[in-house]
């Protein structure tokens, strides 16, 4: 049906108004600042890219830390600052085997505690962290790990990242680490400028799906420890080298490139003593025990 004239006319007034006001709007500051230069979409979408390269890569990329429960991958995470993943999972058997339980660990002998931690670093400090979360653990939250952010930074020594972790893996919360590989390798592709862990986080966060953002974080951490390191990036052997503003930062001859890579893609063994199977089956090594060489 035709609409009567006064009608179709407030119609036209309504659009022309609409447009002028369009006309009249600033640009949106996303759209056209990012800090490679590109365009918000095409950032969006080179960032996605990777991501997608980086899973063909790694299809078997987890988290690095042998855990069995919430529990254990909590109190792993605290005992990794200042060490290697490989050092805390030689080091966890003997911890988790005297003290499986937060009970146990909150009511153990603080000197048994530190020598079983000493091969870690700052045993005497990650005793007090470790004895102390687990005593939080019991006193305000039943003598469980909870499975919420705002819960989980209550515990001392635990921050986001740390909760990211255990909400990622433990609990399947999307969560986004940023760990020093994250922090490198975010700028070295230009997704973002921030220095601050928590902008950073929110800067990428805002770049993919929220369900995206714990296999996201491996896909990163891993490209971090086994091609794109702090000192040498082996540029030269890095399959998303298209992608990247920075080709170029480390070894870019491919023979000597391939010479610097690490762990499964030199073929030796991974950090964790208990690999998942899908690492197993790509050709990937567990690590050894304690001592052995
Ligand atoms: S091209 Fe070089 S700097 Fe870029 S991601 Fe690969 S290794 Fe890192």
């Amino acid at each position: 049906m035709r609409k009567a004239g006064p009608v179709r006319k407030a119609e036209a007034v309504v659009a022309k108004a609409t447009a002028s006001v369009r006309k009249a709007s600033p640009p949106r500051t996303v759209a056209t600042t990012t800090p490679s230069g590109e365009s918000r979409t095409a950032l969006v979408r080179r960032a996605r890219r990777i991501n997608r390269e980086l899973a063909e890569v790694y299809p078997y990329a987890h988290p690095e830390l042998d855990f069995e429960n919430p529990f254990q991958l909590l109190i792993a995470t605290v005992l990794s600052a200042q060490t290697t993943d490989l050092r805390v999972n030689q080091t966890t058997p003997a911890l988790f085997a005297a003290y499986p339980t937060p009970e146990d660990l909150a009511a153990a002998d603080p000197q048994r505690v530190e020598e079983i931690l000493r091969p870690c670093g700052f045993f005497r400090a990650k005793t007090r962290s470790v004895i102390g979360l687990s005593k939080a653990l019991v006193e305000n939250f039943g003598g469980e790990v909870p499975g919420r952010l705002e819960d989980l930074v209550t515990l001392p020594g635990v921050g986001r990242k740390t909760a990211f972790v255990v909400l990622g893996n433990a609990f399947g919360r999307p969560g986004i680490t940023v760990d020093t590989h994250f922090q490198r390798l975010v700028r070295r592709w230009k997704w973002t400028d921030e220095t601050d862990p928590d902008k950073i986080e929110a800067a990428v966060g805002a770049l993919f799906p929220k369900k995206d953002w714990t296999d996201l974080s491996h896909h990163v951490i891993w490209h971090g420890r086994r091609i794109c390191h702090a000192r040498k990036p082996a540029c030269g052997a890095c399959p998303i080298a298209p992608l990247c503003p920075s080709y170029g930062e480390g070894e870019t001859d491919p023979e000597k490139a391939k010479k610097l890579l690490k762990y499964e893609k030199a073929g030796l063994p991974g950090q964790r003593l208990k690999p998942p199977q899908a690492y197993l089956d790509a050709g990937g090594k567990p690590a050894p025990p304690l001592g052995a060489a």
